[in-house]
């Protein structure tokens, strides 16, 4: 299993201010928007590029640009949705994806209800929810893109409790996580502390 956690001291700055219960929703969207850029950023260290060569001004020179190969962001919604724009802002050939989760009554397993999947098949997937907090979200949506041909998944959030790192490393250990704060713990209403409320509620003024 692996785990990323970002370590710039501007991801600790945003965070702190995320965390901060009197910041507005105004304020969190931006923030929530400039850690998910230095997320993607970092969960995107490994894509492919290739040569090209080009004229300065001065002189011929090969350079790097990406490789063709589209990848894909796949929000869990609601929350997943504040994490996508710098994503469609950093790479232009992005396709986004959407998964629709509820947990059901009955069984408290997380249920699919909506599913938006473009062609998965050999194209770098990144599912993003800001808060992986019990991991059955993330768990089932994994489950989902690996269902519709993903086969290079990532798992991308902003903050992460150790509990839901070690469930989605028991289902999915060959899916890499990418966070830019591992709390403590989970509360009792799976709440992760200290973290930083309902990331939606806070996102959106609900
Ligand atoms: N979802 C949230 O929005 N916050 C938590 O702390 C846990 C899950």
């Amino acid at each position: 299993m692996s785990l990323t956690i970002l370590t710039h001291p501007l991801a600790g700055h945003v965070i702190t201010h995320l965390r901060d219960k009197t910041t507005k929703p105004a304020t969190f969207r931006t923030l929530a928007c400039q850690i998910s850029l230095l997320l993607a950023i970092e969960a995107t260290r490994r894509i492919e590029t290739e040569k090209k060569p080009i004229e300065t001004p001065l002189e011929s020179v090969t350079g790097d640009v990406l490789a063709h190969q589209p990848l894909v962001v796949v929000p869990i919604l609601r929350a997943g949705l504040g994490m996508v724009q710098p994503f469609l802002d950093l790479f232009p050939d992005v396709s986004v994806g959407y998964i629709g989760l509820e947990r059901d009554h009955e069984t408290a397993v997380a249920r699919s209800y909506y599913c938006k999947l473009p062609k998965l098949d050999g194209r770098h997937v990144f599912v993003v929810d800001p808060m992986l907090a019990t991991g059955g979200s993330a768990v089932k949506a994994i489950e989902v893109v690996k269902a519709h041909g993903g086969t290079d998944v990532a798992l991308v959030t902003i903050v992460s409790s150790p509990e839901g790192v070690a469930e989605v490393g028991k289902h999915h250990p060959a899916v890499p996580i990418f966070t830019a704060a591992l709390d403590r713990e989970l509360n009792a209403r799976k709440y992760i502390l200290p973290g930083l409320g309902d990331f939606g509620d806070r996102l959106y003024g609900t």
